[in-house]
């Protein structure tokens, strides 16, 4: 079967490569110059940026991809396993390493906050359980085939759906789970991996907690962009063609049935399509969809403020990952989601590669991806926002440091929501589609396929299972097998 793809996001890459290895003659179309979508790099001035993602687990999902192409996962996608997960350092003065090393990780919630041993325990089994009972039905199959909810292991684990706590919120669940404020803050902030808020989104979120305590957090040696090289790669040694610069600007539907695509006046006939494109920027542009309202009215993940900065000094005390959290958590949500603004205190995330690959800086520098979460854009006065957003960051890095960093800044590039809408086409630059802020997100999500119209699929972060390297990378494999082989 001839295949379009729409968008060379991680997720569209790895479809395109599941369906050539199935015999598919498959094109990717980009509107971009390049492949990786949200996953995307800078070179500039001696430094190297991973622009998007950085936290990575499940690295077993791209393995599986390459074994699905009947390949060897190549030595140029090498990566470690990190010791330390996170340097957390909280408004209050106090300092804490998250260890991958659970022991060590107890030991040092005892030690720096009191926590007792035992709800660090109890916490990170209840995190697997969730993982037990949700992985089957809510990431690694489709949610809307009647026939998967079927499965013996899916009603297994219907059965035990209470113990998933989906009728409380994360903060709710967590707040009950530690003694610790600031631990309670720390295992809120999963929420974010999926662009939502804790104090709404259910505790079934806190399964997030299992993927990196639990199961580990990863990093590739070449850095996150080399995620995106090496399935390009194995996406054109299977035989997939790539036309960038094309700007799909419709799925051409013909009696209910995907025939092709257009780019611009051109019409190129296909017998299946799927889109990798945000599911908003479908219904509004791509084609006449039944539920358009319904998907409008859904309420977007959060966004970025991005700051990459080449510093030409090394800061020991910071790690590959770190956090400087913000002294009032509740009200940074609410400025996020509400008040769609970025709090006067914000919670700063400061992922220094450099540390791991040390090519990514020049000697004795180091490259600064400096994020505090943004709402998706709803035409807030942007650079206003990021001027007064850099002056807060500025002194809360100051202030945590002891230093004056802006002494060091000799590069800096910034992503916005708009930026970020405008390279990626997702709604008001939304990272992760839709948020999880309501017991029903995962249902409200869009399927990965239309039964009004045959043919054509849908994957990526806007779609099930949502947002997220290891969730795209699923969403993939969904697809996929919902075409047959050739
Ligand atoms: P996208 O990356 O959204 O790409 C879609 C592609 O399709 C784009 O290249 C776009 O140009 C193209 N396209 C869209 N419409 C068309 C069209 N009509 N015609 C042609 N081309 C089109 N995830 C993690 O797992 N860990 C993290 O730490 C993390 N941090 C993040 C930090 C930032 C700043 C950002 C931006 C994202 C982060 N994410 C993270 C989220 C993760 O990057 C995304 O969930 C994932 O990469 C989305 O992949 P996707 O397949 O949905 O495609």
């Amino acid at each position: 079967m001839k295949i379009a793809v729409i968008g060379s996001g991680i997720g569209g890459l790895a479809t395109a490569c599941r369906l050539a290895s199935k015999g598919h003659e498959v094109t990717v179309f980009e509107k971009n110059d390049s492949p990786g979508g949200k996953i995307s790099e800078i070179n500039m001035e001696g430094y190297r940026f991973d622009t998007g993602p950085s936290l990575f687990t499940l690295p077993e999902l791209v393995e599986e991809l390459y074994g699905a192409a009947g390949e060897k996962v190549p030595a140029t996608f090498a990566y470690k396993k990190l010791d330390v997960l996170c340097k957390y350092f909280f408004k209050s003065g106090e300092n804490l390493i998250a260890w991958s090393d659970q022991q060590k990780f107890t030991d040092e919630c005892v030690e720096k906050l009191g926590e007792d041993p035992s709800n660090v325990t109890r916490y990170f089994k209840s995190a697997l359980l969730i993982y037990k009972i949700t992985a089957d039905i809510f990431l690694f199959n489709s949610l809307h085939k009647v026939k998967n909810l079927l499965k013996f292991s899916v009603l297994k684990s219907l059965l035990q759906v209470h113990k998933i706590r989906f009728y409380k919120t994360m903060h709710e669940d967590n707040k009950s789970s530690f003694k610790s404020p600031l631990l309670i803050q720390l295992f809120d902030r999963y929420a974010t991996y999926n662009g939502s808020n804790p104090y709404k989104a259910p505790a079934t979120l806190n399964v997030i907690a299992h993927l990196e305590n639990n199961l580990g957090a990863y990093f590739p040696e070449q850095g996150m962009y080399s995620i995106v090289k090496s399935i390009y790669e194995l996406a054109l040694k299977k035989g997939v063609r790539f036309n960038f610069n094309s700007l799909v600007t419709s799925i051409d539907i013909k009696n209910n049935k995907a025939v092709g695509v257009s780019v611009g006046d051109e019409k190129f006939a296909f017998d299946s399509v799927v889109s990798d494109s945000d599911i908003n920027y479908v219904v509004n542009n791509l084609m006449d969809h039944p539920q358009k309202k319904r998907i409008e009215r859904l309420e977007p993940s959060s966004s970025a403020l991005v700051f990459y900065w080449g510093v030409n000094k090394e800061f020991p005390e910071l790690d590959l990952h770190n956090i400087l959290f913000s002294g009032d958590y509740k009200e940074e949500f609410t400025n996020l989601f509400q008040e769609k603004t970025i709090h006067n205190d914000p919670t700063v995330y400061i992922f220094v590669s450099s540390k791991m690959v040390k090519s990514d800086a020049p000697k004795n520098c180091e490259n600064w991806f400096v994020m505090v979460n943004a709402p998706s854009n709803s035409k807030e006065n942007w650079d206003e926002l990021i001027r007064a957003t850099k002056q807060n960051i500025i002194n809360k890095i100051n202030k945590s440091l002891k230093t004056n960093i802006e002494d060091y800044i000799e590069y800096e590039k910034i992503a916005s929501p708009i930026t970020i809408e405008q390279n990626t086409l997702s709604k008001g630059g939304a990272l992760y589609g839709n948020s999880s802020n309501s017991m029903f997100a995962a249902f409200l999500r869009h399927p990965n396929f239309l039964k009004s119209v045959k043919n054509l699929y849908f994957v990526g972060g806007s779609v099930h299972p949502g947002g997220g390297i290891p969730l795209c990378l699923a969403s993939a494999k969904i697809v996929a097998n919902e075409i047959p082989a050739s």
